[in-house]
């Protein structure tokens, strides 16, 4: 990946991690979630050593997708463990609170929950952790992207206008903190269907792209909408851990591999 160095200091709580990259989408239900485990499962696939931070704490889905039961020990230095799957670390809001508090949890709550969660996790060595940041470009958001180290964003979008409209703002907000954009992913960009093998463009087509080139930041590939996919997450056994060198592990390692 092409990322700004950012050394840690000692006093950063995200010490042993290389490289942290945020997964951010203007508005919820774009597959930014769905995203950042595939994306991180290739990048496991091609030998880094991947952490995630799922920050999206009105709806935390990584328990889901991992399959994750139970609460998160403490260790040492009495901080979160993350808990492991496929070869990944892992923690989320989801393992600490019921879903229903933090839901209606205000604005401080919910960056004061932020914040610490970002400190409190004992990360084992980390090449890169990816930040599932929560949907949209309000404070918090904005919040949480001037004070993490961040290397580099990442937007996932649908093909749709409404979606693309979000990634000018997702764009807008990274580069008023000074974060470089790594790209633009297209997620939902085409159907699939799994019983004749055609493809059907439910969203439009194209439009991310289109939107990534006006907006000069790279266009890092399209996901199309599959029911294998879906199916995957939710048993809680994502397709990329599933099936890596399947066609849609080879889609999300493309990803890893141009960004
Ligand atoms: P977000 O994090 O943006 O809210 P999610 O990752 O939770 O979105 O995805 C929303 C829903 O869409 C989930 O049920 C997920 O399984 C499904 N989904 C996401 N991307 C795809 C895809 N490419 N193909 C099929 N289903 C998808």
């Amino acid at each position: 990946p092409k990322l700004v160095e950012k050394t840690p200091s000692k006093t950063d709580p995200l010490e042993n991690v290389g490289h942290v990259i945020a997964v951010a989408s203007g508005k919820g239900g774009v597959g930014k979630s769905t995203t950042t485990v595939n994306l991180a499962l290739a990048l496991v696939a091609l030998g880094l050593r991947v952490g995630i931070l799922d920050a999206d704490i009105y709806g935390p889905s990584l328990p889901t997708l991992l399959g994750l039961h139970g609460k998160p020990g403490m260790g040492e230095g009495r901080k979160l463990r993350p808990m492991r799957a496929y070869g990944l670390q892992a923690m989320s809001m989801g393992l600490l609170v019921e879903p229903e508090t933090a839901m209606v949890w205000r604005g401080p709550m919910v960056m004061s929950a932020i914040t610490q969660m970002m400190a409190d996790v004992e990360w084992g060595a980390l090449d890169v952790l990816l930040v599932d940041m929560p949907p949209g470009t309000g404070d918090a958001q904005l919040a949480l992207a001037q004070g993490t180290r961040l290397a580099g964003a990442v937007i996932v979008s649908t093909p749709q206008d409404l979606s693309l409209i979000d990634v000018r703002r997702g764009i807008a907000m990274f580069r008023k903190v000074d974060v470089p954009i790594l790209g633009v992913i297209e997620n939902m960009a085409q159907f699939i269907c799994p019983d004749c093998g055609s493809s059907h463009a439910i969203f439009g087509e194209g439009g991310a792209k289109t939107e990534a080139g006006r907006l000069g930041v790279p266009f890092l590939g399209a996901v199309p909408l599959t029911m294998a996919l879906r199916a995957a997450s939710d048993a809680g056994q994502p397709i990329v851990a599933r099936d890596p060198d399947g066609p849609l592990g080879q889609i999300y390692k493309d990803i890893a591999q141009t960004m």
